[in-house]
This record gives C-alpha cells, structure tokens and sequence, in this order.
C-alpha cells in the first residue's frame, strides 16, 4: 500500500530559519547532485511507532525539496506481526523466536512481493519487517537500484552461526542490500555490508514539537486536573518494564518527602501488548490514590497533549533500563528541559551528564537527581537551554534528511 494522505511540509523556509542557512545548503547540494533519483521507504505500520514517526515528516520533506519519494506500507495478518515482535525482542536480547515462525515471515514477504516499485532507484528498507523483499528482485534489478536497510532497533549481538536459523537468515539477506543503517556505532553486527551511522531525529514543526500557546498549555494541565503551581516532573512513555515507570513513582515518593511536586506519567492505551496492562497496573499499585500522581492514559494521536504537558514540566524523567535511542529524551530537550534518564542505550548519546541532564542508574540517584534540579532553577533553565541547542545541532529532521542523502549520494551508480 502506497501512503497518500500525508500531510504538506511545513515551509522550508521554517525549517532553514531553524537550523541556519548553511546546513540547508548543504542539502540543496545534495538534493542538486541526486535530482531525478527517485526514493522509496518501505515499512511495516502507517501509524504508531517511531519508524512512522519519522516518515510522516521525513517523506513530505524530500518531497518538498523536489526529490520524489513515495513511502510503501506492507500489508500481513496479524500472525506476522506476532512473529516480527518475537523477533523484535530476540533482536534486543531476549529469547523466544522458533524456527516455526520463519515459514510465516516468509508467507508475508511473498504477499508484499510486489511491494518495491519497478521505477524506484534508491529504496530504504526500514526494520526487519520488509527487509525479505529483497528476495524477490531479479540480478537486473538488484543491479539497477540502490537498495538500503536501515536498522532502528537496539540490536544484541545476533547468533547466526547455525544455518536456516533467524540470525543466519537475516544475515545472509542484509548482506544482499548495498548498504546498511544503524543510530548508533553500538548496534553495528559485523556482516559483509557497508555500514553507516544515523542517529533518528524529530520534526522541530510536527505537532509534538512545534511551539504552543501558553494558553493551550494551561488548558491541557486543566484538562488533567494538573495545578499550574506545583512543580512538575514528567515522564511520557508506553507502559514497558524497560522504561521503568515504577522505579519513577518510588524516586517521585522519595521527593515529594522533601518539596512539594506532582508526577505526571504520560503513556498510551492504544497497545495490543497484554505485557502494558499488566505493567499499567502495577504502576496503579505503586502510586496508591496519591493525588499528586497522575496517571494518563491518551490515545495514539496525541501529540499536542504530549508536547504541552512537556512543556508544563520542570524536569522530564526518562528512566529507562533499556532504551534504544529514546525520541522522547529528544522531544524534551528540544523544549528546553532538563532531563534525568538513564544510563543506557542511546540516551548518553544525547545527555552529557551533568551538561544538559543527569545519567542515572537507580532510583536513590534518580530522585536526587530531580530534587537538585527543582531547588536549583537556574542551573535547571542552563542545563535545558544547553539541551535544546545540542538538539538544534544533532537530532533534527533536516540533519536527518542530510545523513541519509549523503549515503545515497555515496552508494548510487
Ligand atoms: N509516545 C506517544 N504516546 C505515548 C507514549 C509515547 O506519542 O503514550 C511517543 C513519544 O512522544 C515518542 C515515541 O512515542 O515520540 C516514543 O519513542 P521512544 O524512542 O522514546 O521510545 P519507544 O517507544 O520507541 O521505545
């Protein structure tokens, strides 16, 4: 499935105002030296998710910049996606694929076989969802395109050693692609392919992002039953034992013994995960009736709501014990917050501890952490100014626009 309901971009202007005048030359050059290249992303979901996330702003945005690119959707049974969760977490470390479910990879790959357009030259290939249809092109065409995989999962060390296993599958067709994509050094397997670091990024003009009224903010706070005078702390995540939502609630009891503040715990109901309910109602347990936790529950499109509650916030926590990169320790240094998270996964990539934030790796550190910053302001407001020009630099859409044409400018024919 081809998506055309995206919206417009924003003005490039917007965006040129935001990250300088010579970043975004930088990209017009590329664009000039790819013009006629026509790109096709592939993925797995139209919504929800970061890799959908990142298309719905990245694919209007080449568009914008004149360089054609269609974004393909594949379609499967549900099946699949049990599968591709399975594997998902097999990836990150965890046990549970059988090689039983590789015949329903295959099943779904054989579907969406048609999937990469004949007139497409570069096509990204985002996951290990699609990453089979590789398969199904013929040496002609393999010869013709640019095909790239670009890998958004924290990936362990993946054992391929056995033939016809997962590992081995994968490894033998990633090798097939003329280059691969990871966010972070960390992750790079040492397969026979070209490899290329690309930190994800976020849309400084999406809804979550973009600035708000004041007024809009005070109402969302209202919404909640939140009160505008009370400090804030806040973490917004899927309710997951690796973003560590109850080890927030026992750091926030810890601090609320010694100022006066309110937890907001931001998370979605929209999850076929029965592991998120279970998780929701522990973290219903922990917080015991307090009513300076709040609990949310928001439904998938809630990206305004989001951004105005970060940007209610005093200090935003992100506590995870395993984290890929973390888009929303992005989103809230962006807004100018401090952040306290974890010392895990990508999150040092974006906090320099004691710079823009704190790296924290148990709870008794977690709620020092956030009492310091909320009975030092100024530092806070320094730390988080800090934090928002690291993110002007580093992880921005058009930064992200930049890497990703700068490999195909290096791997096309
Ligand atoms: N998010 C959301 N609603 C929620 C929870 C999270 O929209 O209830 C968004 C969040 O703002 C961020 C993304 O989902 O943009 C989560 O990305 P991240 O990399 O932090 O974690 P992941 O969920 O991919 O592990």
């Amino acid at each position: 499935m081809i998506v055309t309901d995206l919206p417009g971009c924003p003005s490039l202007k917007e965006y040129q105002r935001i990250v300088g005048a010579e970043q975004f030359s930088a990209i017009e050059d590329l664009v000039d030296r790819l013009s006629g290249v026509r790109l096709q992303e592939i993925n797995s979901t139209r919504y929800g998710g970061g890799v959908a996330e990142i298309l719905m702003s990245y694919v209007p945005f080449l568009n914008a910049l004149g360089l054609e690119t269609v974004w393909s959707v594949m379609e499967a049974e549900p099946a699949f996606f049990d599968v591709t969760k399975t594997l998902h977490n097999f990836l990150q470390g965890r046990d549970g694929f059988a090689p039983s479910m590789i015949e329903t990879y295959w099943e779904a790959q054989r579907q969406n076989e048609a999937l990469i357009e004949d007139d497409s030259d570069v096509v990204t290939v985002h996951d290990p969802q699609p990453l089979g249809l590789v398969e199904f092109l013929t040496a002609r065409e393999l010869e013709r395109k640019r095909l790239l995989w670009r890998c958004h999962v924290h990936l362990e060390t993946v054992p391929t050693a056995t033939a016809g296993s997962i590992g081995n599958i994968m490894r033998r067709l990633v090798e097939k692609y003329h280059a691969s994509i990871f966010s972070s050094f960390q992750y790079l397997p040492l397969w026979n392919v070209p490899s290329f670091i690309i930190p994800p990024f976020i849309d400084p003009l999406s809804e979550k992002n973009r600035d708000l009224p004041e007024a809009e903010i005070d109402a969302t706070l209202a919404k909640y039953g939140i009160d505008p005078a009370k400090p804030i702390v806040t973490q917004v995540s899927r309710y997951d034992v690796f973003k560590d939502p109850v080890g927030v609630i026992q750091a926030f009891k810890r601090i609320r013994r010694k100022t006066p503040c309110q937890l907001v715990l931001v998370g979605g109901r929209a999850c076929d995960d029965p592991e998120c309910y279970l998780v929701l109602r522990e973290v219903r347990e922990t917080a015991e009736d307090d009513p300076d936790i709040h609990i949310l529950d928001l439904p998938p499109d809630s990206h305004r709501e989001i951004n105005a509650l970060q940007r209610a916030s005093d200090v935003i926590i992100q506590k995870s014990i395993k984290e890929g990169f973390g888009l929303t320790v992005t989103e809230a240094l962006w807004k100018g917050k401090p952040v306290v998270a974890g010392n895990v996964g990508g999150i040092p990539l974006q906090i320099r501890d004691g710079w823009n934030g704190y790296l924290v790796s148990t709870v008794q550190e977690t709620a020092d952490r956030i009492l310091y910053l909320l009975r030092h302001q100024e530092l806070a407001g320094e730390m988080g100014a800090r934090g928002r020009e690291f993110v002007r630099e580093y992880y921005l859409l058009p930064r992200g626009v930049q890497d990703h044409l700068a490999v195909i400018d290096q791997v096309k024919n």
